[in-house]
């Protein structure tokens, strides 16, 4: 068994769309960064990787690539997917926080943890999400995600797992 965290923060910039965990959320202003800036699916990236001691969203996708401009965060998440299950393992569940001032993430719940079991493979009812507003905090331009994730040895190890018992 495995545990991994992953952190992320992205500002809010006016005039692009807002992507927080695989969709596009209705708002006036989106997250900026490198890729499509999703402050959700980079923290997930980053707890899988994590988990398995691999290196980190910033080393496998530098920034300073123009190659990941503007890139959909789903590819940095399928890489990382990749690499958990080629290391033996498999996702057992995913509990996260996110940390903005608007726009209010209650009515996209259910379509974000929707979308990132979808991702991740799993069901609905292992993916946590909660919201929270950045309360003291003087944080009301920017979005914050932390993640955990839990990992369980894979029943069915692919080749270059099995090699390591
Ligand atoms: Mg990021």
């Amino acid at each position: 068994m495995r545990i991994g965290y992953g952190f992320d923060s992205h500002e809010f910039r006016p005039g692009i769309p807002l992507k927080i965990g695989g969709i596009t959320l209705p708002h006036d202003k989106g997250l900026g960064g490198h890729s499509d800036g999703d402050v959700l699916l980079h923290a997930i990236t980053d707890a899988l990787l994590g988990a398995i001691a691999a290196p980190d969203i910033g080393a496998l996708f530098p920034p300073s690539d123009p190659k990941w401009k503007g890139a959909d965060s789903v590819i940095f998440l399928r890489e990382a997917l990749k690499r958990v299950r080629e290391a033996g393992y498999a996702v057992a569940n995913v509990d996260s926080s996110l940390i903005l001032a608007a726009p209010k993430i209650g009515p996209h719940s259910v379509a974000i943890r929707t979308r990132v079991a979808e991702l991740l493979g799993l069901h609905g009812d292992c993916v946590g999400l909660k919201a929270k507003t950045p309360e003291g905090l003087n944080l009301e331009n920017a979005a914050i995600a932390h993640v955990v994730v839990l990992l369980e040895k894979s029943s069915r190890p692919k080749k270059k797992a099995s090699k390591k018992k």
